[in-house]
């Protein structure tokens, strides 16, 4: 089947066919041997998208091909399909013959995993396809289910929900800069995401870059002591619209201040949309310089509340719809007259309260929201400590398959989940999260602990809680989780 079809494609489809290709690679390659890689993919591509029957058709030369790439790749090529394309589609194999004498859907794999090794570790980027390869790298910092349609517009985000449909119909001249704020779990990196992806989507030609703000730090730091500032700079040159997150965090880098200075205003020169989100409005930023303070609130600063209890319902109520489950509107009440200032959490008690209910194969009852609130630390209701959980909670310490089981619950993922080798953002969080309790409060050794995940080893274990200690310096979100953890752990 399909011979010849990629002939019968114009210019548009073919690029599409050959960015999600590239996004795939990019996202499989973090995962498998590179050589594997070139072996088995080199000829290999995207040959059809049918949003219909929600498919993304892969083709192979042949049908040995086909069938090794099909053993090694298949869950990773799901996986990477659901990240970069969209959560709900499958994939498909076939033998695609005019693969196995090139074609212009095929981009040199060689190229394109090197630019990812060099992306990876020091920055430097040749300056040929500059373009690509920045959507290509940080493309994949974007988190395709944050979009409008499944953000919750209420009264207490009403103002800065406009302003965003705004900038993402008019990027660059609504408002610039748009700047973002309001406490953590409220939907400040959704709305911000929402808008990239919008932008992108409308134009696919749009470059868009989303940098936390400790990433930029990190890059200009680089960048300066390997001496490669006007690689870097040239590099924000080919970017139309720039998000940078948690901007708090550039407090007392003056030197990263001077170089981010720069850049916005070279932004705003020329037209070019920057976004940005904070905990706090630019007036009350500390350890920030005046100026810079001042050019953030050049455009418009819109703040997030906490959402008020009928837009927390219609919260739980879209997570609801979007994971095809109900619970009675009672329950519902109960969770959101409990939970009042961070979504993520009421996301967090969802996910408990599913998941209770598909292990028990009961519907939910009054009881089972107290046991979930008091789990998250809400003191719900005097009274019956019945349930499991709060029998759990009552004792000094928990086990350590307890709390990986209760942590699982709360992000909605199953234990089997961190036990494999996925690297999905909520899966890789957790995963790590654990991990740095099982040696911290659990006294694992390092080999016991890469171990108990699904045989890794203590190399892992230990990037692994690296990587998470320093995210909770400077990732708010996970923070919250942790400390959440923390007080299960303790009892
Ligand atoms: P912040 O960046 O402000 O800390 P996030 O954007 O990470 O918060 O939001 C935390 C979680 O809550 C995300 O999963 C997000 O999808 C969800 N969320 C926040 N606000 C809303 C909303 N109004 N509607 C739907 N989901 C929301
Ligand atoms: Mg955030």
């Amino acid at each position: 089947m399909l011979i010849d079809m990629a002939q019968q494609y114009n210019e548009e489809k073919k690029t599409l066919l050959k960015d999600i290709r590239t996004k795939v690679i990019i996202h499989i390659s973090a995962q498998h041997d590179h050589k594997k890689i070139l072996t088995f993919l080199a000829k290999s591509g995207i040959i059809n998208i049918e949003e219909q029957e929600k498919k993304i058709y892969i083709g192979f030369p042949n049908d040995f091909v086909l069938a090794q790439g099909k053993k090694i790749f298949n869950k990773s090529f799901k996986e990477a399909v659901q990240q970069v394309y969209n959560p709900q589609f499958t994939v498909e194999y076939r033998v695609y013959q005019p693969f196995s004498n090139g074609s212009d859907l095929l981009l040199d794999l060689k190229k394109l995993l090197n630019i990812k090794e060099e992306a990876a570790s020091t920055r430097q980027s040749s300056e040929k396809n500059i373009k690509s390869e920045l959507s290509d790298y940080f493309g994949i910092l974007f988190d395709p289910s944050f979009r409008f349609d499944n953000f919750v517009a209420g009264a207490n985000n009403q103002f800065a929900f406009s302003a965003a449909k705004a900038v993402a119909e008019n990027p660059g001249t609504a408002y610039n800069p748009l700047f973002l704020y309001g406490n953590v779990g409220l939907g400040k990196t959704h709305l911000m995401q929402a808008i990239g992806n919008e932008i992108m989507q409308n134009d696919q030609h749009k470059v868009v870059i989303y940098l936390p703000a400790t990433k930029l730090v990190e890059e200009i730091v680089q960048s300066l002591r390997h001496n490669k500032m006007n690689t870097l700079m040239r590099k924000f040159d080919d970017v139309d619209v720039l998000l940078i997150d948690d901007i708090q965090f550039l407090a007392d880098k003056d030197k990263t201040q001077e170089v981010f200075h720069n850049i916005f205003n070279d932004f705003h020169s020329k037209k070019k949309q920057v976004i940005i989100s904070s905990d706090r409005p630019p007036k009350e930023l500390q350890h920030i310089e005046p100026r810079l303070k001042s050019r953030f609130a050049l455009g418009l600063v819109a703040d997030i509340h906490a959402p008020d209890f009928e837009t927390r319902i219609a919260i739980l109520e879209s997570k609801l719809e979007v994971k095809q489950e109900h619970i009675d509107f009672e329950l519902l009440s109960l969770v959101a007259q409990h939970i009042k200032s961070n979504v993520r959490e009421l996301e967090g008690a969802l996910n408990i309260l599913l998941t209770r209910k598909k292990l028990s194969c009961q519907e939910i009852t009054e009881e089972d929201v107290h046991a979930c609130l008091q789990t998250l630390g809400y003191q719900s209701k005097t009274g019956t400590q019945s349930t499991n959980t709060s029998e759990q909670n009552s004792k000094s310490l928990q086990s350590f398959d307890t709390i990986v089981e209760m942590v699982a619950n709360y992000y909605g993922i199953s234990v089997a989940d961190l036990k494999s080798d996925s690297r999905k953002k909520e899966i890789t969080t957790a995963r790590q999260i654990l991990m740095l309790i099982a040696k911290k409060y659990f006294k694992r050794t390092l080999e016991k602990i890469g171990d108990y995940f699904g045989g890794k080893n203590h190399a892992t274990a230990i990037y692994a809680i690296g990587n998470i200690e320093k995210k909770l310096k400077t990732d708010e979100n996970i923070k919250h989780d942790y400390q959440i953890f923390i007080e299960w752990v303790e009892g």
